[in-house]
């Protein structure tokens, strides 16, 4: 079978790979069906940020079951999301079911070989079924989406709720996407990237252009002179972190979502002001797969092509065999690019000419 092996920082192939391993007593072997690229994957590829190489990247992925264990839930054919996470079970962390923040965990694109390949083996409990109707690369944003609810299941939202989302790449629009669906009953989204603002737009959003005078002030202006009761940073930048906590109302709560470009100092007159305002900060990482049934992801799949879209998120759909060509391009910011999901499967390249498959300000 083939795969996209990030064989050194900057030196990505398609070529030949060993078939994959079963991994556990109850491994199922899986096509994969889309591969998204995450802002991780990025940084993976280009700037040496890897566990180790060589690596094959993708933890956010669809894929179609191929062979599955005696009595599985499963059958050949059948479509499904796959959590990237395998935790450690003497983790006292996994033991009370919060493996998201145990320390031993595998991941699939990481710490292990992805789904940059044709072909996978993944443990049974890991695999969430998707309906035929949901096209394999929009099946492959479920990890994404599950992050971003992960994060705002944390928030409490008060009546009436206000929010600002700064960063409005596909983590932030699926954030920005989850608070509405949640109950707040606005929700700003802030960005530089003006083709970025107009797919949120599109969504019905109201935008704040962070390029054209100071996001914080704008807000204020739209809450009269309030700020709002939730903002998530989800640009990674330094600077969109003290927006983020400035731009917070009194009792606000501010979500941590990207993970930040760089360092960062804090004015002692801000903390001072978090003290006076009381507001909450929260970190969050990874999502949940448990309980079965009703999980995050669970909830994504539910609410998938619903009232939760993904397709104008998804600006890019190449082959995986064009995968080294398109992380260069990515690194170097050569064409503007939104969410990135590789098409690898054959089903998912012929999905794409299914209607609104791939949508966007492109
Ligand atoms: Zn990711």
């Amino acid at each position: 079978m083939k795969a996209a092996v990030l064989e050194s920082p900057g030196v990505l192939t398609w070529t030949d790979v060993p078939e994959p391993k079963p991994v556990g007593d109850r491994s199922v072997l899986v096509r994969v069906g889309g591969v998204g690229v995450c802002g991780s994957d990025v940084l993976r590829f280009g700037r040496g940020k890897a566990y180790h190489y060589p690596l094959v990247l993708g933890h956010e992925f669809s894929a179609v079951v191929e062979e599955v264990p005696a009595d599985s839930r499963f059958s050949p054919g059948d479509r499904v999301a796959v959590f990237p996470l395998l935790a450690d079970p003497a983790d006292p962390m996994t033991q009370i079911g919060e493996y998201t923040v145990s320390s031993g965990y595998d991941y699939y694109g990481s710490r292990r070989d992805g789904a940059m390949a044709e072909l996978l083996h993944v443990p049974e409990a890991n695999l969430v079924p998707v309906g035929r109707q949901v096209p394999l690369v929009h099946a492959a944003m479920v990890e994404p989406a599950a992050v971003a609810l992960h994060a705002m299941l944390k928030f409490r939202l008060p009546a009436h709720a206000t929010a600002l989302v700064i960063g409005a790449g596909p983590i932030g629009a699926l954030a920005a996407q989850w608070l509405r669906i949640l109950g707040a009953s606005e929700v700003y989204v802030a960005d530089v990237d003006e083709r970025k603002l107009a797919v949120m737009a599109e969504l019905g959003f109201p935008v704040v252009d962070a390029s054209d005078g100071d996001t914080v002030e704008t807000v204020r202006e739209l809450t009269s002179g309030r700020g709002v009761d939730c903002t998530v940073e989800a640009s990674g930048l330094p600077v969109s972190l003290l927006q983020a906590i400035t731009a917070a109302a009194p009792l606000g709560q501010v979500m941590l979502l990207g993970d930040l470009s760089g360092d960062l100092t804090v004015p002692r007159a801000l903390v001072s002001s978090v003290l006076r305002r009381e507001l909450r900060l929260y970190g969050t990482w990874n999502s949940k797969i448990t309980p079965a049934g009703r999980s995050e992801w669970d909830m994504v799949v539910r609410h998938l092509g619903r009232d939760l879209q993904v397709a104008p998120l998804i600006s890019h759909t190449p082959t995986l065999e064009e995968a080294p060509g398109t992380f260069q391009d990515m690194l170097e910011r050569r064409t503007w690019y939104n969410k990135v999901v590789f098409a690898v499967a054959q089903e998912a390249r012929d999905e794409l000419a299914w209607p609104g498959v791939v949508g966007g300000a492109r």
